[in-house]
């Protein structure tokens, strides 16, 4: 019985969780018999929530990088994941299929139709936790409901729970099962996950994409940017990030392995800033929860008073937002820096929402979808919690009435103006406040800088003082 099982093969589907380093699932399969690696582009049962842009490009580089640490050995599909593992599963006669868990509402679905239908055939159908440093069921509250703010989540919930397990080492040598596979493959090139235009040059150009990246991504942060973190990750010119994100999304790196390697720091160290680092990976945790328990929070409002919210439908304002010509800078450089790299600092997406959603009055749903397809990092619980965030609408929001300011917020948090001549260049020539404000520069200003507004930048597309107003209003009109 024993021998028959060492030679069964086991199929181990790849999702979010593109590494072979920690990676339980590929793990447990390697116990089962040789395996055979796969990753499906499920773009059917996807729906509404199928990759963006930005996230394919980054996911051909992912595929090309661990299809090279599997010696070549990835085999890569496209449809309606379902049909095409029932007709592997026969196909190759395997005796078990692994997984890593996801928590999109879509995966979730698809995934238990899928553990069904292999397990009446007999075939043993696993799922292990590659993403989740605790998984969303086990922390509860004392009467045993999920908690709705972060702080008692993180605090008496995770904290409280037991520690993030080690990470596993990488299996030295993956046997791999031999089985020949007729039909419905295809090849990287073919899933056509990179645009013909060249706007996707630029996040080539950022980013590189992997395992090893992403580890010397994290080693990198730990020497320059986390014993500054605390208040450096404010300041989007500071490089005190980490940017692990889109790592983090893809599955490059496992939260468990920044987890531990952060707290080896603490044990060495022991700061603020490192203990803030692991609330922020809590708070993407946090995210995955909320999205876990309340999975409608992608398309409506956590709190439902925000259903009846009288928003605008303005598509011309939506444009200058996404293009970055709002004529208010460190709004476009943001817009500009998410277009150009598939990536924004926080603090300045936390400025754009509450500029699209309060003083602009559009839908959060709009600034969503776009941060979606532009994000390299889009994460269906991560952007939809924090979209919600931003809008006062969400689990243990920013309530709606505090209205970020982009003027004091660009002066306050990129002062010499560093970030926003990176994406505004032909802002350079200004200086001081005005570089904050550039239609509050006097004219002989703005010809020796260059400038002429309406033509070189654009004009302030709104007035902040009367669009606050506007928005406290609108808030107002809700029955609480
Ligand atoms: C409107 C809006 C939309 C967002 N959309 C996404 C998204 O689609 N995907 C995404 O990963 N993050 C999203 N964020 C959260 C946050 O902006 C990014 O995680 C962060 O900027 C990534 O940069 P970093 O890796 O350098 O972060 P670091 O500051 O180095 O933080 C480390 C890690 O912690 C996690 N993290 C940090 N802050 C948050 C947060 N507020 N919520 C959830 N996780 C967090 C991320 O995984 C991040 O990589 C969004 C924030 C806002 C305000």
């Amino acid at each position: 019985m024993v021998s028959a099982k060492k030679n069964a093969s086991a199929i181990v589907w790849f999702r979010q969780d593109l590494r072979v380093h920690d990676n339980p699932t590929l793990h447990a399969a390697q116990s089962d018999g040789d395996i055979l690696p796969i990753y499906i582009l499920d773009d059917v049962n996807a729906g509404a929530w199928k990759m963006g842009g930005a996230s394919r490009v980054w996911l051909h580089q992912s595929l090309h990088d661990l299809n090279r640490s599997l010696g070549g050995k990835l085999r890569i599909f496209c449809g309606d994941a379902s049909e095409i593992l029932l007709k592997l599963v026969e196909e190759t006669k395997a005796q078990s299929v692994h997984w890593s868990r996801c928590y999109e509402p879509w995966r979730i679905a698809r995934d238990k139709k899928i553990k069904n239908a292999l397990q009446a055939l007999g075939v043993s159908a696993n799922s292990h936790n590659g993403s989740l440093l605790w998984e969303p069921w086990t922390i509860l509250k004392g009467d045993q409901t999920p908690y709705k703010v972060y702080t008692p989540y993180y605090k008496n919930g995770c904290l409280n729970a037991p520690e993030p397990r080690q990470p596993l080492p990488a299996i030295k040598d993956i046997r791999f099962a031999q089985s020949s596979v007729t039909g419905g493959e295809c090849s990287l090139k073919a899933l056509k996950l990179e645009p013909a235009t060249d706007w996707s040059s630029g996040i080539k150009k950022v980013w590189q994409v992997g395992e090893d990246a992403a580890a010397s991504k994290l080693e990198n942060f730990i020497e320059n940017g986390l014993h500054q973190y605390k208040v450096g990750r404010d300041f989007p010119a500071s490089n005190c990030t980490s940017l692990l994100s889109p790592h983090l999304h893809f599955g490059e790196i496992s939260p468990h392995q920044v987890w531990h390697r952060i707290k080896q720091e603490e044990a060495q160290f022991g700061s603020d800033d490192l203990i803030h680092y692991l609330r922020e990976i809590a708070w993407r945790e946090f995210s995955y929860y909320l999205l876990y328990h309340w999975p409608h929070i992608p398309e409506a409002p956590f709190n439902p008073k925000y259903a009846a919210f009288p928003w605008r439908h303005d598509e011309q304002a939506l444009g200058q937002w996404q293009k970055g010509q709002t004529g208010f800078p460190i709004i476009d450089a943001g817009m500009r820096e998410l277009w150009q790299t598939g990536y924004m600092h926080n603090r300045v997406r936390m400025i754009v929402a509450s500029f699209l959603v309060k003083n602009q009055l559009i839908n959060w749903r709009e600034g969503e979808a776009w941060f979606w397809d532009c994000l390299v990092d889009a994460d269906l619980a991560s952007n939809s919690a924090s979209w919600q965030w931003s809008a006062g609408c969400g689990a243990d929001a920013a309530p709606f009435f505090r209205i970020f300011n982009p003027v004091l917020q660009s002066e306050k948090f990129d002062s010499e103006g560093v970030y926003i001549k990176q994406y505004c260049p032909e802002l350079s020539g200004l200086t001081g406040k005005f570089l904050h404000k550039p239609w509050e520069a006097k004219p002989e200003m703005l010809e020796a800088a260059g400038i002429e507004l309406g033509v070189d930048y654009p004009q302030p597309i709104l007035d902040l003082k009367v669009t606050r107003q506007r928005a406290l209003a609108a808030n107002s009109s809700l029955k609480t």
